[in-house]
């Protein structure tokens, strides 16, 4: 029987472990908030904005939220961006993506100080992560990074096939399983015998961003299988980029949808913000 990983369960003991944390870095004199920028009212992306703030009341840290109309320019939000750069009480700056068409996403992303790029979407965290320095970690692959470690499967030796290679799940992800010694092989919509080389995988990441893709026929018996695809069905359930019930008999572990890598994103994304808050006057 395969275990099915509990990304709801684990997630929770994380932001409880956070809110510890938090309260002894309050007892320090150490505090701090999180900026929350939204352009817009896609209403995706407002249930992730309310998931954020309700993740940072529950772990005790300050969100602010701003609000930003449709037709805010790229000017606009740039300098609002300075000014939280600036502000010393913010510690994290978080712009929900994706941006209106008329903004330059990567201009705002280079736009948020390093050092508050919770996200670790910059240029500089991302390189710091490639080279195995600390810096802010992607949420969604350090979430599974952690999903992984906390139900005890091994990752060293393993042979990890990612199908995927976006910026901020395929890629990082690979880098991430490379740090933690497995041996890794990343796939994307021009690779050729996809199936082939899926069925080599001792832990198989899926996300390529199709509903149900992933069937029986990619899986080697006893694979581990982490599903980071999030799509709602025809009858508006939600499901993952692998076909589960037909995938589940055939593995060790397996991540659920929703409950498995979803609510691993956000406790991540607190963990950056409790690490911004502690390196509070550090140099
Ligand atoms: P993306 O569209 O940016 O990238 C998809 C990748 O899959 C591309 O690199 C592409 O080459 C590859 N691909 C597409 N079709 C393929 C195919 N037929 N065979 C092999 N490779 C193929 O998507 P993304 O932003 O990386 O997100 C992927 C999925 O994960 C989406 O469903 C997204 O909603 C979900 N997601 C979930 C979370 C979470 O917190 N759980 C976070 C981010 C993304």
């Amino acid at each position: 029987m395969a275990v099915i990983i509990d990304g709801k369960k684990i997630s929770q003991q994380i932001k409880d472990e956070l809110k510890e944390r938090v309260e002894a870095l309050q007892a320090e004199g150490k505090s701090g908030a999180l900026a929350v920028v939204q352009v817009g009212s896609d209403p995706a992306s407002g249930v992730y904005v309310r998931n954020k703030k309700n993740a940072c009341a529950y772990i005790g840290i300050e969100s602010l939220a701003y609000e930003l109309k449709e037709e805010t320019t790229q000017q606009e939000l740039l300098s609002l961006i300075e000014k939280l750069n600036q502000d010393d009480h913010v510690k994290g700056i978080l712009v929900q993506l994706p941006l209106p068409a008329h903004i330059d996403e990567n201009a705002v992303i280079r736009a948020i100080a390093p050092q508050k790029d919770v996200d670790g979407f910059h240029p500089q965290s991302v390189g710091l992560m490639t080279i195995g320095q600390d810096g802010f970690l992607p949420c969604t692959p350090a979430g599974i990074i952690q999903l992984l470690k906390r139900t005890g499967i091994e990752i060293a030796g393993k042979h990890c096939v990612i199908i995927g290679r976006s910026n901020i799940v395929g890629k990082p992800m690979a880098l991430l399983m490379l740090r933690e010694h497995a041996t890794v092989t990343i796939t994307h919509s021009r690779t050729k015998n996809l199936q082939e080389i899926c069925r080599q995988a001792d832990i198989l990441i899926a996300a390529l961003g199709k509903p149900r893709f992933v069937g029986a026929e990619y899986i080697k018996e006893g694979a581990v299988v982490i599903d980071v695809g999030i799509h709602r069905n025809e009858e508006n359930k939600l499901c993952g980029d692998v076909d589960f019930e037909n995938v589940e008999p055939l593995t060790s572990a397996i991540t659920p949808v929703p409950g498995g890598v979803g609510p691993m994103t956000i406790a991540m994304l607190m963990q950056n913000c409790v690490e911004s808050i502690a390196k509070e006057g550090a140099v």
